[in-house]
């Protein structure tokens, strides 16, 4: 069946720990990603070539050469030193790497573990003092390790496991900048994103770096090694919305994800809906708004549309090619379904009161989607309105 070609099935006989809601059946490969697909299947290498080979500037605001010094200043770091998006174990996501300086104090004493209950607060501590925003404790299910990888640096296509033993993920959110997602979905909103993943990259680094401090194995990872989403659901931090991102309770779906792999033993967190899926059921904002029509305006299903998808679940499942392909035409990313979404927002007292009824009285659902609308949220910013430069 085309769908799992290159995807490995699994036999399931990891029982030992708890995973809070059903997976697919097998592993994805991280091949059929379509940020990989783009160097290898032929419909896309095109389009690939014109969104990362390419440069075309516009007279326009958000697209000008100013814009795209901004976009890729904020990429810097990943795309210079922590390469999480093609491959895993390099970079600032190296496995093992552990300065000179440092080892001396690793190797003294042996490990240190308070027991996973305060394990697990010690680390959670750790995480938001090293740059975490919001931070969750889950099991590794393994079907969520990608079964293998595409590696961009080399072009080899090899196996991918994590070593064993490190079964808990403490899963990282760094929240994106508001203000500039609302440009989306030009250069500028670009930049908000590429902050988010560089970012996220020396979070990720630097909680390894404590981890391995205290005498445990720890690996880091961005968008690489397994699947970030379903992770960050167990680990608490959210739930899946109909734009096929992690709607988090305080940022909605404005955050990146990064986690830690380790063998240190740890408490995991507890699955927390607040609402999301009976919301979204109402809202469709992300939908309308897709500039490329990739996100569904109907019902959940247990399959997506394309070999991208992971499919075997009952979820909303986007069309990766269609967001792919205007991403290309739009020569830059695209943020307008987190721009759009209801729970996009500011941190504030009348957001937490909208957010308690989404919870609890989930019939106000269409009215609040409806106020939010009346209120001009994820309305495109028009041009008189474009005031990021000017703004001090
Ligand atoms: S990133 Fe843009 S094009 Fe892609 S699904 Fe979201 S709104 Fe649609
Ligand atoms: S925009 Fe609306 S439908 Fe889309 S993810 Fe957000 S709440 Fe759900």
């Amino acid at each position: 069946m085309k769908r799992l070609q290159g995807n490995q099935a699994v036999s399931g006989k990891e029982d030992d720990y708890y995973f809070p809601f059903p997976v697919p059946n097998y592993r994805f490969d991280q091949r059929n990603e379509m940020f990989k697909r783009r160097t290898w299947d032929e419909e896309f290498i095109p389009w690939g070539n014109q969104l990362y080979q390419q440069v075309k500037y516009k007279d326009k605001y958000g697209y000008r050469k100013l814009d795209y010094a901004l976009r890729n200043a904020a990429w810097n770091i990943e795309y210079g030193y922590a390469f999480g998006n093609m491959r895993s174990n390099f970079g600032l996501y190296s496995w093992d790497h552990i300065p000179d300086k440092a080892k001396r104090f690793i190797e003294h004493e042996g490990p240190v573990s308070y027991g996973p209950e305060v394990n697990a607060r010690i680390v959670k501590k750790a995480a938001r003092f090293l740059g975490a925003d919001l931070v969750g404790i889950s099991y590794v299910h393994p079907n969520l390790v990608y079964s293998q990888e595409l590696d961009l640096t080399t072009m080899e296509h090899r196996p991918v496991e994590v070593p064993e033993g490190c079964v808990h993920a403490i899963v990282m959110l760094v929240a994106m900048d508001y203000d500039s997602c609302r440009y989306s979905p030009d250069a500028i909103s670009g930049a908000s994103t590429g902050l988010g993943y560089s970012k996220q990259a020396v979070v990720a680094n630097l909680v390894a770096a404590f981890i391995r401090g205290l005498g445990y194995r720890a690996i880091p990872s961005g968008n690489d090694t397994a699947l970030s989403i379903p992770l960050a659901m167990a680990a608490g931090l959210g739930e899946l919305g109909r734009n096929g991102l992690l709607i988090s309770r305080k940022y909605g779906p404005r955050v990146r994800i990064c986690k830690v792999f380790t063998d240190l033993p740890l408490r995991h967190d507890d699955y927390k809906p607040f609402g999301v899926t009976q919301f979204c059921m109402a809202c469709k904002k992300c939908a309308h708004h897709c500039p490329a029509q990739a996100i569904s305006h109907g019902e959940p299903t247990m399959e997506g549309p394309s070999l991208s998808n992971f499919s075997g679940v009952e979820k909303w499942y986007i069309n990766p090619e269609k967001c792919f392909v205007f991403w290309s035409k739009n020569w830059m990313d695209c943020n307008n379904c987190v721009k759009v979404c209801p729970f996009n927002k500011v941190e504030g007292f009348f957001h937490d009161i909208v957010r308690y009824f989404i919870r609890n009285v989930p019939i106000l659902n269409p009215l609040i989607v409806l106020m939010d609308d009346l209120l001009g949220y994820g309305r495109p910013v028009q041009i008189r309105d474009k005031n990021f430069w000017e703004k001090v």
